[in-house]
């Protein structure tokens, strides 16, 4: 499907509505343009605590927070209620991050491995051993046209980090947030042309949830969960949910359909095919803004008879025909999905199969129903970024999987705020493989804590939180209007950490002189 003559909303031309903390990225830490006023006092002393707004990144949702010192002490984190996407809301996670900064067990220096790989022996070391051996080895592999056995194992974004990265040539990428959605991505991207939309479920009046469990997780958790509840209990939103298990949102639906493991592509057809039967869908769109007709769809959706797709799932057919003319005439509606039917063999397929039941409701750009995300342009000015850049991004890999596969040559390994050992879906084999000193030379970990990964490193080195560093964020807006987050300190670096910005700048620096990441004019 391609995307035609689909009209921006209006509210777009109002460009960066939101610039988080912008008062205090001009230097001035704790001010910021609130609407509320944010106050809190000790709950001990009951003195007055400090407030800096900043952004949460332990997850892609990038959630709007306040955190409340007591003098130069971390006490509380709560959420801003400013923030247009959580509106005050985090979840444990975000107020949780108060012990990433005063756990006793972080990191505090650079390590070196003594004995042998995973035997646990470290000694100290400084930044500038760490600096020279990492700058020797990557500037050996570019002179000898072997970058590509530079493997990044990346657990969180960084825009600085992407930009070294590209100023190296093509070192393998392999970034988790992408990995995470892979199937998601390649669905949308072979339908529309792009690999995320949003789900406006705020305004939907029918939700047909196929897998996803947002009141658990999902990429803009708080935000979404926020908006899916406010539907369902100020509108009188119906959710519906098909799922092979009663997860959290199941168990909070009008209704749950336990679908057989792997039918739901089936069970989406079914009544893809009901609503196009019963003249329910909208041809205007079908007819102006797809590479189909109506009727190549009706043939082709002719085998998916809800009593085929009855005997596959055990879903009733009654239940599915009712299910879709309620999606075509209760509107808006929107159908999501999520890893429940995306995480496996078939789930780009699953994807499109459900996406299918937006688009015959005419779903894209509509208010309760998807929406291309903005994000805020805030990529360097081109003529000012330095020379060294190159445009692409390295490669982006899938995983260490692939790496196996493939057979590929590895020279070092850099993983950041990445434990593979532990979360990666077959860990047992990237243990053996990161273990393995033949087929893992170097391996170097940037975290927080001495992680399953980093027991098997050669270097280790300590990582800043996202508390105690700067950053921009651009996360998908669910008000349609472009985010630009801003995470600035609010504690200082108690210790050596450093954020991974620093040895971007300081490796760089050491293999080229006038490596410049953030072009000349910053
Ligand atoms: S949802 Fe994600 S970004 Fe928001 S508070 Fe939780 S961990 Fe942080």
């Amino acid at each position: 499907m391609k995307r035609k003559g689909i009209s921006r909303r209006k509210f777009m031309k109002s460009g960066f509505a939101w610039v988080a903390g912008t008062a205090a990225g001009l230097g001035s830490i704790g001010k910021f343009p609130t609407k509320k006023k944010i106050k809190a006092v000790s709950r001990t002393s009951l003195k007055s605590l400090r407030a800096i707004p900043t952004t949460c990144e332990q997850c892609p949702a990038g959630c709007g927070i306040i955190a409340y010192l007591d003098g130069d002490r971390l006490v509380q984190i709560l959420g801003n209620p400013n923030h247009p996407n959580n509106r005050g809301g985090i979840c444990a996670k975000g107020i949780a991050a108060i012990n990433l900064v005063n756990d006793t067990e972080r990191l505090l220096h650079p390590l070196k491995r003594t004995g042998a790989r995973g035997s646990g022996a470290f000694t100290q070391i400084s930044w500038d051993e760490v600096y020279s051996t990492l700058s020797e080895r990557i500037r050996e592999m570019m002179e000898e046209g072997r970058i590509s056995e530079f493997v990044i194992d990346k657990g969180q974004d960084d825009s600085l980090l992407d930009r070294f990265l590209a100023s190296l040539g093509a070192p393998r990428i392999i970034d988790r947030h992408i990995l995470k959605n892979l199937n998601r991505r390649a669905a949308l991207t072979s339908m529309v042309g792009s690999p995320a939309l949003l789900e406006d479920v705020g305004n939907s009046r029918t939700v047909l949830n196929f897998g996803a469990n947002p009141f658990s997780n999902h990429d803009l958790f708080i935000s979404f969960a926020r908006r899916l509840v406010h539907a369902r209990v100020e509108k009188g939103a119906k959710l519906i949910t098909f799922d092979v298990r009663l997860s959290e949102t199941a168990a909070q639906s009008d209704a749950w359909y336990p679908a057989k493991a792997g039918t739901d592509g089936i069970v989406a057809l079914a009544m893809a095919r009901t609503i196009v039967d019963k003249g329910l869908a909208d041809s205007n769109f079908i007819e102006n803004k797809t590479d189909f007709t109506l009727s190549n769809l009706k043939s082709l959706l002719d085998p998916y008879s809800p009593q085929s797709a009855e005997r596959e799932s055990g879903v009733k057919a009654s239940d599915i025909e009712r299910l879709a003319v309620d999606f075509a005439t209760q509107k808006p509606s929107v159908a999501i999905f999520g890893g429940g039917i995306t995480d496996h063999e078939n789930g780009t397929q699953n994807a499109r199969c459900v996406s299918l039941l937006n688009w015959l409701v005419g779903n894209l750009e509509q208010e309760g129903g998807l929406f291309f995300p903005r994000l805020s342009g805030r990529q360097p000015d081109k003529e000012k970024q330095s020379q060294l850049i190159p445009p692409n991004r390295g490669n982006t890999i899938r995983g260490i999987q692939e790496l196996e596969q493939t057979k590929a040559r590895i020279d070092t390994y850099f993983s950041y705020l990445s434990n593979p050992v532990y979360s990666e879906p077959d860990c047992q084999s990237a243990a053996r493989l990161l273990n393995n000193d033949k087929a893992v030379p170097f391996l170097i970990v940037m975290d927080t804590h001495l992680t399953e990964t980093a027991m098997l490193a050669d270097v280790v080195l300590p990582a800043a939180t996202f508390l105690e560093g700067w950053g921009l964020n651009s996360a998908p807006s669910l008000n349609g209007i472009p985010i630009l987050n801003l995470r600035q300190p609010v504690v200082s670096l108690l210790s050596p950490a450093r954020a991974l910005r620093s040895p971007a700048f300081d490796v760089g620096k050491l293999l080229e002189p006038s490596f410049q990441p953030m072009g000349e004019a910053v």
